[in-house]
């Protein structure tokens, strides 16, 4: 199957091509070309499929064409090596847990996805190094760096903004060594992002080196993070709450809502989606007024989701045509503030005995105040709190445990490259290496 460009200037590639270049050479983002509804059969008997199963189906309806299908299988069940189980929180509202991965935290299903597909096809072409480039306000650089690790041929960059990430966030991807460097930006998160995308426009660096990316517009991370929708709403079958199911997504970058209205497309009985973000209320303002307009991120302790002008945007635009009437009937926004967020997790955590991360808690909410009379909710619980722990514990005023997996990462040693903000400094150390 070919994937076309968001800005429609440049033609259609392979699925190859883009996983390679990650993004188009006139800027936009790779959309494929049919997205395959799959048989009425498949959601009768979801609920007695395992995980693995589904995500199989699921992936075979996008790459079955294009990647043979005992490797694709292989990549499907290697990539989710863990659950992704719905809890109960209240009678309505459930709690799909993405934190059961190696960095706990829900991009590590794209993460190890996109390195195993990528990994096939370096092999494919002969060898030759290709430098992943990753640009993270938190998560993306560990899951990315963790799901690569020791992969050969390839090399990944994780720029990350200098103090913004948290300390257990920033030991997950700078202690790691090997194929591993982390690049400390003097900026914030659209710096680092701006770095990346400047990077592949940059015909000299690009005859120099091979250059992709390993961020949400991958159509090989964002994608398979549909896979878990499908599951969830298997779960919610079998418990009898799917009827009318509504799906709230704590949104930065908006590649994970995205991933889950593709899911719609291919026939996923979902009632209708709420895009939960923090302050960057972008999105929620283009749903209220139908005019997009980025600004600046700022700061807050949902620190995940500081986008500004989150690139999976062209990807929603592209898939409903535009048509601003026809995304608000299909997603409805929150917004809240740093306040509004710590308030829910402390609530929640009283009220219901589950102590949600503050992504996840603005899904909660979302839900508390938005759910209709009949409806049922899941909200993506998308990182374990323990990785914002000090936010955590002050809200809550008691300790929260970290998981072991988490504390084996603190011990390891810091190692990161100092990095100005401007593309003359990041181009001239890519061209020393
Ligand atoms: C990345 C991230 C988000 C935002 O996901 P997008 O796909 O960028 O919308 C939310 N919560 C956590 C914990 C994340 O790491």
């Amino acid at each position: 199957m070919n994937y076309y460009s968001t800005n429609g200037k440049v033609s259609p590639v392979t699925l190859q091509e883009a996983v390679v270049k990650g993004l188009a050479a006139d800027k936009g983002l790779f959309m494929p070309e049919r997205i395959k509804a799959l048989p009425p059969a498949f959601y009768d008997n979801i609920q007695h499929l395992s995980f693995q199963e589904i995500a199989y189906t699921v992936a075979d309806a996008f790459f079955g064409e294009d990647v043979p299908a005992d490797t694709l299988k292989q990549i499907v069940y290697d990539t989710l090596s863990f659950d992704c189980p719905v809890v109960p929180v209240t009678d309505s509202i459930y709690s799909l847990e993405l934190f059961h991965g190696p960095t706990l935290a829900f991009k590590d299903v794209g993460a190890r996805f996109m390195a195993r597909l990528l990994g096939y096809f370096i092999r494919q072409e002969g060898q030759q190094l290709v430098n992943v480039l990753v640009a993270t306000s938190g998560d993306t650089g560990s899951a990315v760096a963790n799901g690569f690790l020791g992969v050969e041929g390839i090399h990944v960059y994780v720029l990350y903004p200098k103090g913004k990430v948290s300390p257990i966030q920033e030991c997950q991807f700078t202690t790691l060594g090997r194929n591993i460097t982390a690049l400390e930006v003097d900026g914030v998160f659209d710096d680092c992002q701006s770095l990346v995308k400047s990077a592949f426009m940059d015909e000299e660096l690009n005859r120099h080196m091979k250059l992709t990316s390993a961020n949400s517009i991958n159509v090989a991370r964002f994608l398979p993070q549909a896979f878990y929708y499908f599951y969830a709403y298997a779960q919610m079958k079998k418990a009898g709450k799917a009827d009318e199911l509504v799906v709230c997504v704590p949104s930065g970058n908006f590649g994970n809502i995205t991933a889950g209205l593709f899911g719609k497309v291919m026939g996923l009985p979902v009632k209708r989606f709420i895009a939960a973000n923090n302050a960057n209320d972008i999105f929620y303002q283009y749903l209220q007024t139908g005019r997009y307009n980025p600004q600046p991120s700022v700061q807050t302790i949902a620190n995940a989701m500081d986008v500004g002008d989150p690139s999976n945007f062209a990807r929603i635009y592209d898939l409903y045509k535009g048509s601003h009437p026809s995304i608000a009937a299909e997603i409805s926004g929150a917004t809240y503030t740093d306040a509004q967020i710590a308030e829910t997790v402390k609530q929640c955590y009283a009220d219901y005995g589950y102590l949600c991360d503050p992504h996840g808690a603005c899904g909660f909410r979302a839900l508390q105040e938005g759910l209709r009379a009949g409806e049922c909710g899941v909200f993506l619980e998308t990182a374990h709190p323990a990785k914002f722990k000090s936010t955590v514990e002050g809200i809550i005023g008691e300790p929260v445990a970290v998981p072991r997996k988490l504390a084996d990462f603190m011990a390891g040693s810091k190692q990161s490259v100092l990095m100005e903000k401007d593309f003359a400094a990041f181009k001239a150390y890519l061209m020393q290496q």
